[in-house]
């Protein structure tokens, strides 16, 4: 189609871009990478790929359905198969991303190491807040954030041990922008940002690099709420060549988001308006914020700036110390 069209010229695009100008193959031969949730939708697509290239993949799969429950082990299996007919090595694990000591194990026992995890398992139970139960919250919870951690904490000591480890977490537009009726699964998903922040940070000294991606794709996720001939047309194919850059040892990118689907790939980083600093000397009123409260929100008076680490954040405070107001 037309649109098929398109999206390959992106990537043709996308392929000669500047990280890698001379359009180098990315390969992966003798590294081994874990992916979750790899027996479907986008986490085949990265499995399939990595394999390609020459990395020993684990498919972890647990199999069941789109709203966590049951499992079934044919669906890491077809895609061990896939692998391995296209002369690619993988093996298959089972286990719940919840019991990701389990899934790191899987590797080092079948392929001896662990140099890339892409933490891509995941679940929906939406419901609107009001009708949101407990089990919801926390399963949704369970298999997203904690599953991440479990996976990611796991390989840590590996990683630090071989300086080096390259993680690919997941998170979602949702989870950056919101959505009616997906409380758990915005905040598991943010959460997964913070996880991602924070480990770019401890991780940067032994080359662990740790990226996050909001993809989109059409999947048996979003085969309910996309039209088909988006489900076809946003292929996770187009996402999964972000994954394997940002899993390659060439990728120098860490702290990352990216949204990423039907070709195209972005960055997204924070803004932050200019603020207004009150008198650090005088009692802060509502009625003041109140007054101030156009020029707190507007980010077009050429004063905004993007900060990118804590330290960053804590500038606008730090300045507003000298902030004093005399007499009176
Ligand atoms: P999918 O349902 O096709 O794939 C998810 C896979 O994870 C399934 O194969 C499922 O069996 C597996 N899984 C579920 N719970 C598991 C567990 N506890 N342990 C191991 N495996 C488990 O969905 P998808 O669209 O391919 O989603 C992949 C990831 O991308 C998810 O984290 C999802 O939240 C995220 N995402 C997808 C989209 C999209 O447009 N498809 C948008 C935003 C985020």
């Amino acid at each position: 189609s037309v649109m098929d069209t398109d999206f390959m010229a992106l990537l043709e695009r996308a392929k000669a871009a500047d990280a890698n100008p001379t359009g180098e193959p990315l390969s992966f031969a003798g590294q081994v990478a874990v992916v979750t949730g790899a027996g479907g939708g986008l986490g085949k697509a990265y499995a399939i790929l990595l394999g390609k290239l020459g990395a020993s993949v684990v498919v972890n799969d647990l199999g069941g359905s789109a709203t966590g429950q049951g499992s079934d082990s044919r669906a890491a299996d077809v895609v061990v198969e896939e692998i391995r007919k296209a002369g690619g090595q993988a093996v298959a694990n089972y286990d719940s991303v919840e019991e990701g000591d389990k899934v790191v194990e899987t590797a080092l026992k079948a392929f001896g190491r662990i140099d890339i995890i892409v933490n891509n398992a995941g679940i929906l139970r939406d419901k609107s807040f009001a009708r949101m139960t407990d089990a919801d919250w926390d399963l949704v919870h369970r298999v997203h954030l904690r599953g991440s951690y479990k996976v990611i904490k796991a390989a840590w000591p590996h990683f630090v041990k071989q300086s080096y480890g390259r993680i690919i977490n997941t998170a979602s537009a949702v989870g950056l922008y919101g959505n009616f009726g997906q409380t758990n699964y915005s905040a598991a998903k943010l959460g997964i940002v913070g996880l991602t922040k924070t480990l770019a940070i401890e991780g940067q000294r032994k080359n662990i690099l740790v990226n996050v991606i909001a993809p989109n794709a059409g999947t048996r996720m979003t085969a309910t709420v996309m039209p088909p001939e988006m489900v076809e047309a946003f292929k996770p194919e187009y996402v999964a060549p972000l994954v394997a850059f940002l899993g390659h040892s060439s990728n120098e990118e860490t702290g990352g988001i990216f949204e990423v689907g039907s070709g195209w790939v972005a960055k997204v980083r924070w803004q932050r308006s200019g603020g207004v600093g009150f008198p650090a000397n005088r009692t802060l009123e509502p009625e003041q914020v109140a007054q101030a409260w156009d020029k707190i929100t507007n980010f077009d008076d050429g004063r905004a700036t993007n900060p990118n680490s804590t330290q960053d954040s804590f500038q606008g405070f730090m300045e507003n110390f000298g902030n004093i107001e005399e007499g009176g």
